[in-house]
């Protein structure tokens, strides 16, 4: 049958609908690109903010009117459990985010509606992939121990578990071989690799590191990415590798979530201000252009504005190349969920306006930096934003767009490596020119 899927969410959504269109090929179905040629659409939601949740919730309403065979996966389901077929009486399937690979099954069964929340299992077809792109996520660790006050994630996408060291080589050699140049490591808390259960067969230290060095030495594949971290995972031996495997890409996705280390002590962060600052001196201890991003919540419970600028300040410290706010949600069955969500809706918003006119600033300042520097960039195609340029990101993961050359040369190809000379900067996008 015609199918699609709309995604909603992080990059581990991303990569389970990545899966899950590699099974359903596999099953003899056919992905289409629109709507009203697909007979069934998956939809795979998000939950982490209400808003998120209702997004995907929506969406499938409006499918199921529409007529279509609908179904929904990912971390609403596991969230909402049966209470979704109350929402939404005539949905097809719900699955949870560990049991997408019952999906093919499941249409291929045709008894509908069915709910398969999926417990702590692994889901089968966690190395299915689409042959479609030269990036690939690949996830390495499923679920969170953490347990962050705020966070719903450990609820609804389990335990920790990391997959065998040598199932995540064997997947990023086949991808390689493919022709896949980048790919992008997932974990919640991607550096606790192999600290729950074991990864390797033998007793390793740092296992994630170790997967780090075991990977940079594939043929063909020319980066390496990972998210999401922890202060407590830079560890040195991670800032050796980051020195000693250039594949391992400059760029570091680090949530700090605030700057106040009363609000972190209550959110159960388990490191304060100055031990985040430390650890982000320490990634840039060896390359000052090493690029730090962050996500940040604006208007905890409590949230005073004297913590607010806290968050501020460690911002401005930290000299973040990127910043993600978000404004707090409470998720039901969280352990900040029982506070009083007493920061007032117009008060988040303006908060998250502040961090984000200090990181236009930031960002200027830092780009500005690389003004005249030659940065190694992987090809992405024409811009987004105007078609007459090209694309690429450089290791710290920061976008490059350069004029496409007035004669008709040779394209390039996707993710083939290029030298760019930067020329212009701006807070979010570099100009260069190819050389
Ligand atoms: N595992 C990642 C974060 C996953 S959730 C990590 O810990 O690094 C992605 C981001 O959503 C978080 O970093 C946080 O900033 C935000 N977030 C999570 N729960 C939230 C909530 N209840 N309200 C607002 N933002 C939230
Ligand atoms: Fe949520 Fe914290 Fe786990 Fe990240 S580390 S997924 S914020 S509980």
């Amino acid at each position: 049958m015609k199918f699609l899927i709309h995604t909603y969410g992080c990059q581990m959504n991303v990569r389970d609908s990545e899966a899950v269109e590699a099974l359903m090929i596999a099953a003899g179905h056919q992905t289409v690109a629109t709507e009203s040629e697909a007979e069934i659409v998956i939809v795979n939601s998000c939950t982490v903010r209400q808003k998120a949740e209702e997004k995907a919730v929506g969406k499938s309403g409006n499918l199921i009117a529409a007529g279509k065979i609908t179904g929904m996966m990912g971390c609403a389901v596991k969230r909402m459990g049966g209470d979704i077929f109350k929402r939404l009486p005539k949905l097809h399937f719900a699955v949870g985010p560990r049991a997408f690979g019952m999906i093919p099954k499941i249409i291929s069964d045709g008894v509908y509606p069915i709910l398969e929340t999926g417990e702590d299992t692994v889901p089968t077809g966690m190395d299915a992939h689409t042959e479609t792109s030269w990036q690939s996520f690949v996830t390495v660790l499923l679920g969170c121990d953490n347990r962050c006050s705020y966070c719903i994630v450990p609820d609804v996408r389990g335990h920790e578990y990391s997959r065998p060291a040598k199932e995540i080589i064997a997947e990023v050699q086949a991808l390689a071989r493919r022709g896949v140049k980048e790919v992008c490591l997932l974990g919640q808390s991607v550096l606790r690799y192999g600290i729950r259960n074991k990864a390797w067969d033998d007793d390793t230290k740092e296992p994630f590191v170790r997967l780090l060095r075991e990977l940079n030495e594939i043929e063909g594949l020319e980066r390496i990415r990972f998210t999401s971290a922890h202060p407590k995972g830079c560890t040195d031996e991670l800032i050796r590798v980051y020195n000693e495997c250039p594949k391992v890409c400059r760029h570091l996705h680090l949530p700090v979530q605030s700057g106040s280390d009363r609000i972190l002590s209550e959110m159960g962060r388990r490191y304060t201000r100055s031990e985040y600052l430390a650890a982000v001196d320490k990634l840039r201890s060896f390359d000052p252009e090493f690029s730090v991003t962050t996500d940040v919540i604006v208007g905890y419970p409590g949230e005073t504005e004297c913590d607010f600028e806290q968050t501020r300040s460690l911002m401005e410290e930290a000299g973040f190349d990127n910043s993600f706010v978000f404004k707090y949600s409470p998720r039901p069955g969280t352990r900040s969920a029982a506070l009083c969500d007493d920061v007032p809706t117009a008060e988040k918003e303006r908060r998250d306006q502040v961090l984000l006119s200090d990181q236009e600033i930031r960002g200027q300042r830092r780009n500005n930096r690389l003004i005249g520097t030659v940065r190694e960039v992987l090809f992405e195609g024409p811009s987004k934003r105007k078609s007459d340029r090209y694309s690429g990101r450089d290791s710290g993961n920061r976008i490059i767009v350069w004029d496409k050359p007035e004669q008709c040369e040779q394209v390039p190809v996707l993710g083939q490596k290029l030298k760019i000379r930067v020329t212009h900067a701006h807070p979010q996008i570099l100009i260069g020119e190819c050389l």
